[in-house]
């Protein structure tokens, strides 16, 4: 670049008078590269068919957006947010209706439901951030998926299940093919799922940003094999990172 060009490039911003770490900051953010979209970088190629369900398998040397607060600009995530924040339900902690317990076993299922919300939302266990690339991007109002995150060395292997019912096959669950990859040399680090979307009145209302009792049991066999980092379950506005340390505090359905 010529030097006089370097004018042209400097934030046009009266500098002085002003602090040199606010300077230095302006400066910082005037040089920042826009931020990535939120896309799958590579295609993805389908391992398991089970009629309408698939698991899809991606391999990448570079993340891309994946991993960063970048969020898709598609119309249905769009849409899905425009729609819980006119409904007023864009709350870290969701309020759903509920059916009375119809008896004491369903009595005692809510009561462990609500302590596991509970384990999160009073940050007692995990944490709530707000959604990322990966969990927008896999995110769907009404159906769940199951979304591996496994990596070697500086590659990262994703896959995803999904189908068109509310709760895909475990023969897309992608838990096998994880084996597999552990046994030669992979590690399982993420294993993420959304919770739908939920009713209250006439409004929408975000799913409960926890494991649920039936979740619980399922990762724990993960996290004994073939070994699991993190469970994130996301409800398409928050997601819940609750390390694998951490399962033991929360309540199964036995
Ligand atoms: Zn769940």
């Amino acid at each position: 670049m010529r030097e006089h060009d370097d004018v042209a490039y400097a934030p046009r911003v009266n500098l002085r008078g002003r602090p040199l770490a606010l300077v230095l900051a302006m400066i910082a953010t005037a040089c920042r590269p826009p931020a990535q979209p939120c896309a799958w970088p590579v295609a993805g190629v389908t391992v398991v068919r089970d009629g309408a369900a698939t698991l899809v398998r991606r391999d990448l040397e570079d993340t891309g957006a994946l991993f960063t607060p970048s969020l898709p600009t598609d119309d249905t995530y769009r849409a899905f947010r425009a729609r819980v924040r006119a409904d007023g339900a864009e709350l870290r902690r969701p309020t759903a209706d509920r059916a009375p317990p119809a008896d004491d076993a369903e009595r005692e299922l809510w009561r462990r439901e609500d302590l596991n919300a509970e384990l999160v939302l009073a940050g007692e266990a995990g944490q709530l951030r707000p959604i990322r690339c990966l969990e927008a991007l896999t995110f769907h109002r009404a159906r769940e998926s199951i979304v591996l995150v496994l990596r070697r060395d500086a590659r990262t292997r994703i896959y995803v299940g999904a189908s068109d019912q509310m709760f895909p096959p475990k023969s897309v669950y992608g838990l096998d093919q994880a084996r597999a990859d552990v046994a030669a040399g992979w590690r399982l680090d993420v294993v993420l799922h959304n919770h739908t979307v939920q009713r209250r009145g006439d409004r929408v209302a975000l799913g409960v940003p926890t494991l649920s009792t039936g979740d619980v049991s399922l990762l724990r066999n993960v996290a004994t094999d073939p070994g699991l980092g993190e469970a994130w379950v996301t409800n398409g506005v928050y997601t819940a990172v609750v390390p694998a340390t951490d399962f033991r505090r929360f309540l199964g359905r036995d």
